[in-house]
C-alpha cells in the first residue's frame, strides 16, 4: 500500500508543534505525497492559533510547491452535543476538518458514559463540515462502535488511523484495532495520517500501516492509498478544486 496524502498534521500555529507550513509542505513533497492537510488545533486548545488564523488561511495557495494543500483544522468537540470550537462560517471556508475529543476540553462535571459518547459521535456524524473522525479510540470516551461506525460511513466521514496515537495515546490502541476491524466489517472508509507535530513526521505512518496489515484491511477502503480515490472523495465531499492532473 502506497499512501499518497497525509490528512492530519500541525504547524507552529498550534504552538506545541514546531515546523512552519512551508516546511510541512516541503516535507510532503520530499515524501512524494500528492496532498497534505494542514489541520491546526481549534480555538479552545491552550496555545491555539490566533483569532484570524482560520479565516485568513485562504492566503495559502491550494497548490503549493506542487503539493495539494488542504487548508484545514482539527476542531475540538466541546461537549456531548458535539459542539465544535470554530464558528460555522470558518468551518465552511475550510477545505478539511478533523473533529477530535481532547480530554482537557470536555466537561469535567462527571465521567462520560458510553451513551453520552455514542450520542456525541452520532451528532458529529450529522455535521456536514466534518470530514475526519479524529483519534476516537480513547477508553475514557468509549462509544457504541457497532452502532456508530456504520453511521460514519453513511454520512461520508472518514475514520482516521492515527500514527501519533501509537506514541501519545497508547491506551487507545486496542480500541483503534477494534474500530479498524469494524470499518472493515461495515465497509467504512478510513484515512491513515501522521498527526505530525514536526515536519520530519509527515508521511510517516509505519505503525498505522502495520495495524491495517495485521487485520488484512482492504486497500480500497483506504481513501489516501490512491490519488484517484482521494480525488474522487474531494470532488464528492469538499469544494476543493481538483486539478485534472494525471496521477
Ligand atoms: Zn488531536
Ligand atoms: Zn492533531
Amino acid at each position: 500500500m502506497k499512501l499518497i496524502a497525509d490528512t492530519h498534521c500541525h504547524t507552529i500555529a498550534s504552538t506545541h508543534a514546531y515546523s512552519s507550513l512551508t516546511e510541512v509542505v516541503r516535507a510532503a513533497k520530499a515524501k512524494g505525497l500528492y496532498a497534505v492537510a494542514v489541520t491546526d488545533h481549534g480555538y479552545a486548545m491552550p496555545g491555539a492559533p490566533g483569532k484570524w488564523y482560520f479565516s485568513n488561511l485562504g492566503v495559502v495557495p491550494q497548490y503549493f510547491e506542487g503539493v495539494l494543500v488542504l487548508r484545514g483544522a482539527e476542531a475540538n468537540l466541546l461537549d456531548y452535543s458535539a459542539r465544535l470550537d470554530l464558528p460555522e462560517n470558518e468551518l465552511e471556508s475550510l477545505d478539511w476538518v478533523v473533529a477530535s475529543i481532547h480530554d482537557p476540553l470536555m466537561p469535567k462535571d462527571h465521567e462520560p458514559t458510553v451513551e453520552e459518547c455514542t450520542a456525541l459521535w452520532l451528532r458529529a456524524a450529522q455535521n456536514p463540515h466534518i470530514r475526519v473522525i479524529g483519534h476516537s479510540g480513547s477508553p475514557k470516551y468509549r462509544y457504541d462502535y457497532e452502532r456508530v461506525i456504520p453511521e460514519f460511513g453513511r454520512c461520508g466521514k472518514l475514520v482516521e488511523i492515527n500514527e501519533n496515537s501509537f506514541s501519545v495515546r497508547k491506551s487507545s490502541i486496542p480500541n483503534c484495532v477494534e474500530i479498524a476491524k469494524l470499518c472493515k466489517k461495515y465497509g467504512v472508509p478510513v484515512v491513515v495520517n501522521s498527526d505530525a507535530h514536526f515536519h520530519t513526521q509527515i508521511g510517516n505512518f509505519p505503525r498505522a500501516e502495520q495495524l491495517l496489515q495485521e487485520i488484512d484491511f482492504p486497500e480500497e477502503l483506504v481513501v489516501n492509498a490512491s490519488v484517484e480515490r482521494f480525488r474522487t472523495y474531494l470532488r464528492q465531499h469538499t469544494h476543493v478544486e481538483v486539478w485534472p492532473r494525471e496521477s
